[in-house]
């Protein structure tokens, strides 16, 4: 195997902590390079699951008995560790959701209740999940409000110049991804935020490709609300977090009604539980919470700034390397980008690719990302994506390339 990093960065030790990657698919040994859908899961995650499930299940907050104050001490130390993760101020900022949707889906609803009226404006950026898009969509056709769309460059960059130019009274809100899932493009999102508060705006920060691949100081950054989902971070699906300033959350109305949400419930008038309790309807997922702390201290345990420069330096040869297929077009080519490497191939369909380099063993994602805008952006059929992650190699990166080269060569 090739080696071409830099830093001290034993990738083989944690490839043997991820079962998975002993498989082999087709008879060849898998190559995940899908992991902006999804990461793999270290034994660590895995076990946790079996042993809450085996030891310690129970329902939470609402039993005197040992198995429930048990789980529930443990619910709450997690929520207390994903608070300390991403420097959150209090842990009642901190709110357990299904994911990244879920948590743009509640804000989108409470916030929209609570600040939005007709002709006020909401701002997005081109290059969003479709996460990002259709809650403000629908909250928009509810409330008469604009949808705006802060313009990309070809490159994959935002046009903050048009930002700066979108931005004025009317905007209530401004969404937009920390790191794009389709281009990697990191987005200056401090200097955003900062403008944003200047024009009296808030700003939400959908984190679901940055957690895996940057620090994140939600103080530090002074964003209004921030979301991730657990799975892209080494965590079980089902499983996610939004963050919000707690003056702002307590501001906001419930999501859902439920359990756990209420203070007091009579048939004539129902008081709301405490932040972030008001927020958390209904049954949790208690093993996804745990599975979820276990996620972050593994992640924590590797030494984050080694594991970031490994990614950067692997990210800076796949695309390196990709260079020599004839007829590929990279698209999203920002300063700053990370973890991501989206092309094309000179007529070859995304969809025909994808096919045959799985018959290689090498997952690789293709179609439209879930940011349909972009392909009519760039004028494609779709994207194939190469998604990195902490356990990749650059001989991962090499079987890749050739496969690449094999598939265009048999469908050119
Ligand atoms: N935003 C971005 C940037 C994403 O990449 C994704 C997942 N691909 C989402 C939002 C949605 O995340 P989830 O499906 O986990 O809710």
């Amino acid at each position: 195997m090739l080696d071409t990093t830099t830093v001290k960065f034993d990738v083989n030790k944690i490839r043997q902590d991820f079962p998975i990657l002993q498989r082999e698919i087709y008879n060849k040994p898998l190559v995940y390079f899908d992991n902006a859908a999804t990461t793999q899961k270290p034994s660590a995650v895995i076990n946790k699951l079996k042993s809450y499930y085996d030891l310690e299940n129970c329902n939470i907050h609402r039993g005197v008995h040992f198995l429930s104050q048990q789980a529930t001490e443990a619910y709450e130390d997690a929520r207390e560790y994903v608070r300390s993760f991403i420097k959150a101020r209090s842990s009642s900022e901190i709110i357990f959701t299904r994911g990244t949707t879920e948590s743009i889906n509640l804000v989108a609803s409470s916030f929209g209740k609570r600040f939005v009226q007709a002709d006020d404006e909401i701002l997005i950026t081109y290059m969003e999940h479709h996460s990002n898009i259709v809650p403000w969509q629908m909250m928009c056709e509810e409330k008469g409000a604009v949808l705006k769309v802060i313009p990309i460059h070809d490159n994959g960059e935002l046009d903050i110049e048009a930002f700066g130019n979108l931005l004025n009274k009317k905007t209530k809100l401004v969404a937009l991804t920390h790191v794009s899932n389709a281009l990697g493009t990191i987005n200056p999102v401090a200097e955003i935020i900062q403008k944003s508060h200047q024009a009296g705006t808030y700003v939400l920060i959908d984190g679901a490709q940055a957690i895996a691949h940057l620090e994140v100081d939600v103080q530090d950054l002074d964003c209004d609300f921030y979301c991730f989902s657990g799975h892209k971070v080494y965590a079980p699906m089902g499983i996610g977090v939004l963050y919000g300033k707690e003056g702002l959350l307590d501001k906001l109305p419930p999501y859902q009604g439920g359990g756990e949400m209420i203070a007091q419930v009579t048939f004539d008038k129902t008081t709301y539980n405490e932040l972030p309790f008001k927020f958390e309807a209904g049954t949790p997922n208690v093993a996804g919470v745990l599975g979820l702390k276990t996620a972050l201290e593994y992640f924590k345990e590797q030494e984050l700034e080694s594991l970031f420069t490994y990614e950067d330096e692997l990210l800076d040869y796949a695309t390196d390397e990709l260079k020599q297929v004839d007829g590929i077009r990279f698209l999203g080519q920002a300063k700053n980008k990370t973890a991501v490497v989206s092309f094309i191939i000179d007529g070859i369909h995304p969809f025909d690719m994808g096919t045959i380099i799985d018959k290689y063993g090498i997952a690789v994602r293709t179609g439209h990302l879930c940011a349909q805008p972009l392909t009519e952006f760039y004028g494609i059929p779709g994207f194939i994506r190469m998604s990195l992650a902490m356990y990749n190699t650059t001989g991962e990166v090499d079987r890749l390339v050739k496969s690449v080269i094999s598939a265009r060569d048999m469908l050119s």
